[in-house]
């Protein structure tokens, strides 16, 4: 199995309302808050942005897959074990989602 920082995989969906934030997880994210969460309703979530939580870094060098907010990251973040029955569900169904996004990076000109 891939370690986390070579995976991503639970870091990625096309829902809006993926990932909760409650309102522990908002004041512990405090000044990032602003920027990561989004409300749909009275509901708040991390933003996501092309595929994936707006917090996840893809570093195309390294083909690394890292949360900015890893000390701060929500609760429903925190739970998901590695390896865990949870874990290995987000790989049956979205494991080829991090080597696309490396393959779209791939292709984006260099900044
Ligand atoms: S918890 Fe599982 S799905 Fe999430 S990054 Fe780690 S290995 Fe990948
Ligand atoms: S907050 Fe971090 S660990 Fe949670 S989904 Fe976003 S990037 Fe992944």
């Amino acid at each position: 199995m891939r370690d986390c920082l070579t995976c991503g995989t639970c870091c990625f969906s096309n829902l809006e309302s993926y990932v909760r934030v409650t309102g522990d997880d908002h004041a512990r994210l405090g000044e990032h808050a602003e920027s990561l969460v989004r409300f749909l309703g009275n509901q708040a979530f991390m933003r996501m942005t092309d595929g994936h939580c707006a917090a996840l870094t893809i570093d195309r060098e390294s083909e690394r897959f890292v949360c900015s907010v890893y000390e701060l990251r929500p609760r429903t973040c925190r739970d998901l074990e590695r390896a865990s029955p949870a874990c290995e569900g987000e790989l049956a169904t979205k494991g080829d989602r991090p080597l696309v996004a490396l393959r779209v990076l791939g292709r984006s000109p260099p900044a």
